[in-house]
């Protein structure tokens, strides 16, 4: 077992084995022992190592793993080896408990830092959703005055859904285009003032729905180009 290679990093601590075969301890004799620590090539049990103290941390957590280590006065590689690829593979380190207690608060103030900063970052795209929503909407209101606001607002707050890909929220959108508004304010009208869903539900072509409601369009953003109170001739 002592003179299968092990890796570098390994080497770094003591090292102590998962045993493949059943191994009794050549001081105290217990076994068979769950781990195995060799001295001058004979097997011990941990508490006969002087190493009974330790906690066992399984892989998986790398920082944690780092920190309780670094923290740790004593501590041990744990290796078993694997038969198939033919070398030793950790399986976990030994560590002080209290090194241990430590890393994972450590670990644990880290992770609260990670979640307060990302409920900071959420509550500023909060922000600037609804300011940039109410930009959007006082847009639409200054190009379509006859508008009702309630529209709007709901138009505006459809259109700048985050990372929805709608008009809204593309560049000209962003730069509150007359285009991107108009644009956005005409999906609106497209959608729910005309029967175009419907149509295109019916196995209507796409062209030729839009070329149907057209003018059911124009009227409604004619009318809400108007200001308010004031219909459009025609409309
Ligand atoms: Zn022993």
């Amino acid at each position: 077992m002592a003179s299968s290679p092990v890796s570098p990093a390994a080497r770094a601590g003591l090292l102590v084995f998962q045993p493949l075969k059943r191994r009794r301890c050549a001081e105290c004799h217990a076994g068979p022992l769950p781990l195995v620590a060799l001295e001058a090539g004979e097997p011990r049990c941990l508490d006969c190592a002087d190493l009974g103290h330790l906690v066992y941390l399984p892989r998986g957590d790398t920082a944690l793993t780092r920190r309780a280590r670094e923290g740790s006065g004593l501590w041990a590689v744990v290796v078993r080896f694997h038969r198939r690829r033919a070398r030793y593979e950790r399986q976990g380190v030994l560590v002080e408990e209290a090194a241990l207690a430590r890393a994972e608060e450590r670990c644990l103030a880290d992770a609260e830092a990670r979640a307060r900063r990302r409920s900071r970052d959420a509550a500023r795209r909060a922000v600037e959703d609804v300011r940039f929503t109410e930009a959007f909407a006082a847009e639409i209101r200054r190009l379509f005055p006859g508008c009702p606001p309630d529209r709007a607002r709901a138009i505006a707050a459809h259109a700048s859904v985050r990372g929805s890909g709608r008009v809204g929220r593309s560049a000209a959108g962003r730069a509150l285009s007359e285009g991107a508004v108009t644009a956005a304010v005409t999906a609106a009208v497209r959608h729910t003032a005309t029967p175009y869903d419907r149509l295109l539900m019916s196995g209507v072509p796409r062209g030729e729905a839009r070329r149907r409601i057209a003018a059911a369009v124009e009227t409604t953003l004619r009318g809400w180009r108007a200001p308010r109170g004031r219909p459009a001739s025609g409309a």
